[in-house]
């Protein structure tokens, strides 16, 4: 059985006590990883210290900008391998693995060449002033991710901190900590110097809480529930750091009369059997106009009866999802609404014996799902379409906004005033019109408003987010030069 040891200033650090990682498609463990406890995280914080203050930040962007295109490279040579790896480790169709390992390529050579193009601003308030500011890295970074994105989120997060010029501690999520140990083993590969990106795995309230307490970490980044993410804000205001907060959403779409059904609805589908409605921003919440209704239902429903669920590695549709404890907690969830909404398919468990081991759940869509039920209002983190209809805008604002999260909004109309219209309306990071896509796009700001977050990570916006402003005052004592005039 493998054993995943940590990665600690550049070497593998074995721990007393191991995880078992299972599969989630056969419930078998497969590799067990390094259980980290404040101990690790002591040692992890101070080597990037150590790294930070000794040579990291006095790197150039290029030089950091090389290393990062060089870690894009090499998770490149990688491909297939990290792509089996993060299906073993999380149950996800082994297409949309690929998919991860490309888009986290693309964040180191994003920010390879965004880190170039940063700068401060310049201003003359007075005549003899030349005042400036400098982008500065924190320092030290913890970096916290969950299981349902690992290699891409991990990437999303550490490149920019990187190529910003910070030294960064990760602790991956204990259900998929294999992808995150790897990246860090390509990073080191690439030249990126000991002590710069160290990985700890480990349970949240052992790893996690002593790396959001440590009193040398200078910013924290956490992804993953608003739950959790309330505690990691609670330990940053006892240190006074700051955080980027990446959390949870109840991402609705809002259909109108005048949509584009051929379009929307693999759209629509797709957006809640990706990775088996895991996704922060799974499009969970189906708010449609009375009108049409019945027959986006109906239309849902035959798309819904083809979707193929299997073991990743054959590339279904949908594959298991990550535990048993998450299968327990959806099943939870449908037999409350089962007595309570309509069940218009799905609902349970998939039949046949190639289901029996791992944890499946079969996609479902609730139907007259109204601000009064549970499912409504809270992230069931499975492949669950929830249906309500409304008659009016107002209606469907006021029903998109019931909820306190506020991460993504799909809206779907033919009529670009309504479509601008709801885009200014909801209280949403982002919102998709005739579209419905947030995984990709390294390039697009990514965050949420409410409940959903604080803080933006992808795009330029997250460089500046790993950095913070110093504002340098110089008097130039040019006065007597130009004496008279
Ligand atoms: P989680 O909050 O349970 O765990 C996330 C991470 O926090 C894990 O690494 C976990 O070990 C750690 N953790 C747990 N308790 C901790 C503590 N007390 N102190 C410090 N760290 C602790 O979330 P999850 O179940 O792994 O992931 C699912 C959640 O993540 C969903 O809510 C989903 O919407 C969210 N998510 C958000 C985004 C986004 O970009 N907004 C992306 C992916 C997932």
């Amino acid at each position: 059985m493998p054993l995943e040891m940590a990665l600690i200033d550049g070497k593998r650090v074995p721990t007393k006590q191991w995880i078992d990682v299972l599969d989630p498609a056969t419930a078998a463990v497969f590799a067990r990883v390094a259980r980290c406890g404040p101990a690790h995280v002591e040692e992890a914080v101070s080597a990037a210290r150590s790294a930070y203050e000794k040579s990291w930040r006095f790197t150039t962007p290029a030089e950091r900008a090389r290393i990062c295109r060089d870690i894009a490279r090499g998770i490149g040579a990688e491909r297939a391998r990290l792509a089996a790896l993060e299906t073993r480790d999380t149950g996800k169709p082994i297409s949309q693995s690929f998919t991860d390992v490309d888009v986290a390529a693309r964040y180191f050579e994003f920010y390879a060449g965004a880190v170039e193009a940063l700068s401060g601003e310049s201003f003359l308030p007075e005549r003899d002033l030349l005042a400036f500011t400098i982008r500065e890295p924190y320092g030290v970074c913890g970096h916290i991710i969950p299981w349902n994105y690992p290699l891409q989120v991990a990437a999303r997060t550490l490149a920019p901190a990187l190529a910003a010029g910070n030294c960064c501690v990760l602790k991956p999520a204990e259900d998929a900590p294999l992808t995150s140990l790897a990246l860090g083993e390509i990073a080191l590969a690439a030249g990126l110097p000991a002590g710069v990106l160290n990985v700890v795995p480990g349970y949240g309230e052992e790893a996690g809480a002593a790396l959001t307490s440590h009193p040398d970490v200078d910013h924290l980044a956490f992804t993953g529930s608003r739950e959790v993410g309330e505690a990691v804000m609670t330990a940053a205001a006892r240190n006074i750091v700051t955080v980027t907060l990446e959390l949870g959403g109840k991402s609705p779409h809002i259909v109108l009369p005048d949509f584009d059904a051929e379009r929307a609805v693999p759209l629509i589908v797709g957006s809640i059997t990706e990775h088996a409605g895991q996704n922060c921003s799974a499009g969970s919440r189906l708010l449609v106009h009375e009108s049409v209704h019945q027959e986006l239902v109906t239309e849902l429903a035959s798309h819904f009866a083809r979707l193929r669920i299997g073991p990743g590695s054959t590339d279904p549709d949908l594959g298991p999802l990550i535990s048993a404890k998450q299968r327990a907690r959806v099943l939870e969830y449908l037999d409350q609404a089962r007595r309570e909404c309509v069940l218009v398919t799905g609902g349970g468990l998939p039949k046949g014996d190639e289901f029996e081991t791992g944890f499946y759940v079969e996609p479902t869509i609730l139907d007259q799902v109204t601000p009064a039920h549970r499912v409504f209002n809270e992230e069931i983190f499975g492949p669950v379409l929830c249906v309500s209809t409304f008659a009016s805008l107002e209606d469907a604002v006021e029903l998109a906004e019931h909820t306190s999260y506020g991460l993504s909004a799909g809206v779907w109309t033919s009529d670009v005033s309504t479509a601008h219209w709801l885009a200014r309306r909801l209280r949403v990071g982002q919102v998709f019109i005739n579209n419905y896509s947030a995984a990709g796009g390294v390039e697009l700001p990514f965050g949420g408003y409410r409940s959903s977050g604080i803080g933006v990570e992808k795009g330029f916006e997250a460089l500046r987010e790993y950095t913070r402003c110093k504002t340098v005052a110089l008097h130039t004592g040019t006065r007597h030069l130009s004496r008279g005039k």
